[in-house]
């Protein structure tokens, strides 16, 4: 039997004030626990190899991601938790070249929940700035990222991860005054399969879930754009011809996600400059050619507004 007194519970997070400017509804004060997070310190992290950058702001969005490596297994311990933390370190310092972990927060298949980047648990008890990470390529300013272990293209989450990511974005939330509607999946700013279908499929309900922890209600997201990928058809395939023909690339507009549409969207990305693999989930899957939120609003006619093309696609 675990006793939780007063100081670890954190109540419905945002004053009136802030509620207000984000557009929520105050509608319960019930209190939750403060999840447990373990610091750097206790997993056995390596140094960072460069001066954490701290930002003079909050984040914007909270990101999911789902982690690809190292291949998930039914090891639900807290040892199990610490290895990842720390094989993802290390893929992200020596792979990648980064400073330190790319993500703020890991969260383990047994429901563990690990400070990734140093100093993250630090400045989020603060509650008024940001560790900068790298999760989200060109938003890293603005996010937020946690790490879940595992792969949730295909299959659901164990429910003790589900239950931990839940009491840490709702904690996330609650000391940064974010509404629900501001948590996101990777994949709402790049061009990737992160935090998987069967994980990104849940976003809502996650939302739902923070948005009860917090006791305020969730109003219905807008449309995100589409991701597609080589091999699918349909009609959204066949308008993003039609807007990659219009731009100049030689593509059949026949609604099937081939090999050179695969290209056209792989040379425009380049051209573009936009980021990849910019997360333990990318870094270990051929992501060439996915057509997600960066590339749509290269191709997307102008003259509309981008929320009015993301419901139009979201209708196709
Ligand atoms: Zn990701």
């Amino acid at each position: 039997m675990v006793t939780v007194d007063r100081r670890t519970l954190f109540k419905a997070g945002v004053t009136a004030t802030a509620a207000g400017a984000l557009g929520m509804t105050t509608t319960g004060t019930a209190g939750a626990a403060v999840p447990t997070i373990h610091p750097t310190s206790e997993w056995g992290a390596r140094a960072a190899s460069g001066p954490i950058v701290v930002e003079n702001h909050k984040p914007t969005y909270i990101v999911v991601h789902h982690a690809v490596d190292p291949p998930m297994n039914n090891d639900f311990s807290l040892a199990r938790a610490f290895y990842v933390s720390r094989f993802i370190q290390n893929l992200h310092m020596d792979k990648n070249g980064w400073i330190d972990s790319g993500q703020q927060f890991t969260n383990s298949r047994g429901g563990f929940v690990t400070e990734g980047r140093h100093r993250s648990l630090e400045i989020l008890r603060g509650g008024t700035q940001h560790v900068q990470g790298a999760n989200v390529g060109n938003h890293n300013s603005e996010v937020i990222g946690i790490e879940n272990e595992g792969l949730y293209s295909t299959v659901d989450v164990p429910a003790a991860l589900w239950n931990s990511l839940v009491s840490l974005v709702a904690y996330i939330a609650h000391q940064y005054g974010i509404a629900p509607e501001f948590i996101k999946g990777h994949r709402d700013f790049n061009s990737t399969e992160c935090p998987g279908q069967v994980l990104y499929n849940r976003l809502p309900e996650l939302r739902t879930a923070v948005g009860r922890v917090l006791g305020v209600a969730v109003t219905r997201s807008e449309a995100e754009w589409p991701l597609l990928k080589p091999g699918d058809t349909g009609r959204q395939v066949q308008l993003a011809q039609q807007f990659l023909r219009a731009a100049g690339f030689g593509v059949p507009s026949d609604g099937v996600f081939g090999q050179s549409t695969k290209d056209a969207v792989a040379a425009l990305s380049g051209q573009a400059g936009l980021p990849r693999d910019t997360c333990t989930a990318a870094k270990a899957s051929d992501e060439t050619g996915f057509l997600g939120a960066d590339v749509w609003p290269l191709i997307v006619p102008s003259g509309r507004s981008a929320a009015a093309w993301r419901a139009d696609l979201a209708r196709t």
